[in-house]
């Protein structure tokens, strides 16, 4: 790019200077223009509540980022397919640049504005910005797309090491002197954040959105959690994962940069876990891979089961129970506890998402889509990539997913996790004053022992929705059903 020309540089979920091939590029042109696009094209799923409250603050922090290099982030409301090829026009550029993303939809809308530039005589150039291997690189033996998570990783591995990060730009070109665009706005006018009421509280106190806060929340966890990663990645009672998703999902952050930070934390020894903590961190970066490789190859993965035999799923209705299950109102208090912490923090721990979700499925019977549209609102860091994988995957329709038939017991698994009820005292404080042996299962509880604590089953905390056993039969025997239809 020789230092006369003028590009364009087109942000999406990639919200960082650093380790950003489309800002390098930019970093090279005579003049640079930076901008992100609300986008309303028809065919893009709306971002859900929390993802806008997350986007809104990653937003302000990268246009600090840019003021810092005299530098400025456009921003613009309206379809990307139109609006993209009249700005570079308009703007007179010489060069567009961005980094890809996975989903069809979003595909589809970057060739079409590919093709509208080249038509244009407007060159555009893509990068990989999100993964350590893109889903067109890995392939099958057969030349197909992998199915099963344990030889696509082996396969990422063998592939290559993760490219180095590109360090951020020393400087950045000027911004040239632009002509109106009517489709600008300032940050407040794309109504991101939550007004009447403001519930973003919670979220507040627990994030700090942006690229410093990912590379805090990163230093934090090679110095702390990663020690004894590998057993304690399963507790929700204390931090014991890195909390990365969020920033992974806005591009905050990387996965090239985690892993080269990991890399360089072990080989200078003040890596807090040991090898095998490594490896195990490593491999959970590898199922956000795989979940982009289902994604790219099966577009619809967020609406169709990936096994055509799910179709015939003998599904409950939905109401009553899925509304006791998004309050966190089920009577089981690890499925509660889990459901609160997502309402007011928009995070669950891993752990209890595979609780919540399988309760969800299992015990109550309801189609996984409406579990996978609760967490795309609610979750700060839904990814059509990976909610929609590991809502299949638990549902056992995904790809290498978890077999119907494993139901988890929710006593058992909070018993197993959240051995004191720290977790559950957190988020339902109603059941605090409960012993620890009744955390988990306060019906059992004896009534002078309940009421001490100060619990009124029914009125103070509801009594359980759903019977274990008999869920879990009834369970079974839908999915009996379904091998009964394919047989
Ligand atoms: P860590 O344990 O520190 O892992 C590091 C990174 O690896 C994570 O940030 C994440 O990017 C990736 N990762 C970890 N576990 C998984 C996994 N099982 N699948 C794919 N990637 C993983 N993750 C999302 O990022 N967005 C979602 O919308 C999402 N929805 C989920 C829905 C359900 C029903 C379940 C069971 C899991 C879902 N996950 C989702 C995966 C996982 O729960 C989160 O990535 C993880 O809890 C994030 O916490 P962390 O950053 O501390 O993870």
């Amino acid at each position: 790019m020789s230092p006369s020309h003028r590009a364009l540089c087109w942000f999406r979920s990639d919200l960082r200077l650093t380790d950003n091939a489309a800002v390098a590029a930019s970093a090279r042109a005579g003049e640079a223009i930076f901008v992100f696009i609300d986008e309303t094209d028809g065919a893009l799923r709306p971002r859900g509540e929390a993802g806008r409250w997350w986007l809104h603050h990653s937003l302000a922090r990268l246009g600090d980022s840019l003021a810092a290099h005299g530098q400025q982030l456009l921003l613009l409301k309206g379809e990307s397919r139109v609006l993209l090829p009249r700005l570079a026009r308009d703007f007179e550029v010489d060069l567009v640049v961005w980094n890809r993303r996975y989903g069809a939809a979003e595909r589809e809308i970057d060739a079409a504005i590919k093709a509208e530039l080249k038509s244009q005589s407007i060159a555009a150039e893509s990068f990989n910005g999100a993964l350590l291997y893109e889903p067109m690189e890995i392939r099958s033996k057969a030349g197909g797309p992998m199915r099963v998570f344990t030889p696509f990783w082996r396969a990422c591995r063998a592939s290559r090491a993760p490219d180095l990060p590109i360090p951020a730009p020393a400087s950045l070109p000027p911004l040239p002197v632009l002509p109106e665009a009517p489709e600008r706005r300032d940050l407040g006018s794309l109504d991101l954040l939550p007004k009447h009421p403001d519930w973003a509280g919670g979220l507040r106190n627990s994030w700090s959105p942006g690229e410093a806060g990912a590379q805090e929340g990163l230093s934090a966890f090679l110095s702390g959690a990663l020690r004894n990663y590998g057993e304690n990645r399963n507790r929700p009672d204390f931090v014991s994962t890195s909390r990365l998703s969020p920033h992974l999902a806005f591009g905050d952050i990387s996965p090239r940069q985690i892993w080269h930070a990991t890399e360089a934390a072990r080989m200078a020894g003040q890596a807090a876990g040991s090898a095998d903590d490594i490896e195990k961190f490593y491999s959970e970066l590898g199922w956000r891979e795989f979940s982009h490789h289902l994604l790219f190859h099966y577009p619809n993965l967020a609406t169709v089961n990936y096994q055509p035999k799910f179709d015939d799923f003998p599904w409950a209705d939905a109401e009553p129970n899925l509304r006791a299950w998004q309050r966190g109102r089920t009577g089981y208090p690890i499925v509660d506890a889990g459901m609160r912490e997502l309402w007011q923090t928009g995070f669950m721990h891993n752990r209890v998402r595979m609780i919540v979700a399988s309760f969800l499925i299992k015990h109550l019977l309801i189609d996984w889509r409406f579990g996978e549209s609760w967490f795309w609102d609610t979750l700060c860091d839904a990814d059509p990539a990976n909610n929609a994988a590991s809502w299949q995957w638990v549902a056992g329709s995904g790809a290498d997913a978890a077999p119907y038939f494993r139901i988890f017991n929710p006593v058992t698994q909070g018993e197993k996790f959240d051995p004191e009820g720290t977790y559950i005292r957190r988020f339902v404080p109603e059941l605090a004053r409960l012993p620890d042996k009744f955390i988990h299962k306060p019906w059992e509880a004896p009534h002078p022992i309940r009421q001490g604590a100060g619990i009124l089953l029914g009125q103070t905390y509801p009594a359980p929705i759903v019977q274990h056993e008999q869920a879990r039969q009834r369970a079974l025997a839908a999915f009996q059903s379904l091998s009964r239809v394919a047989s």
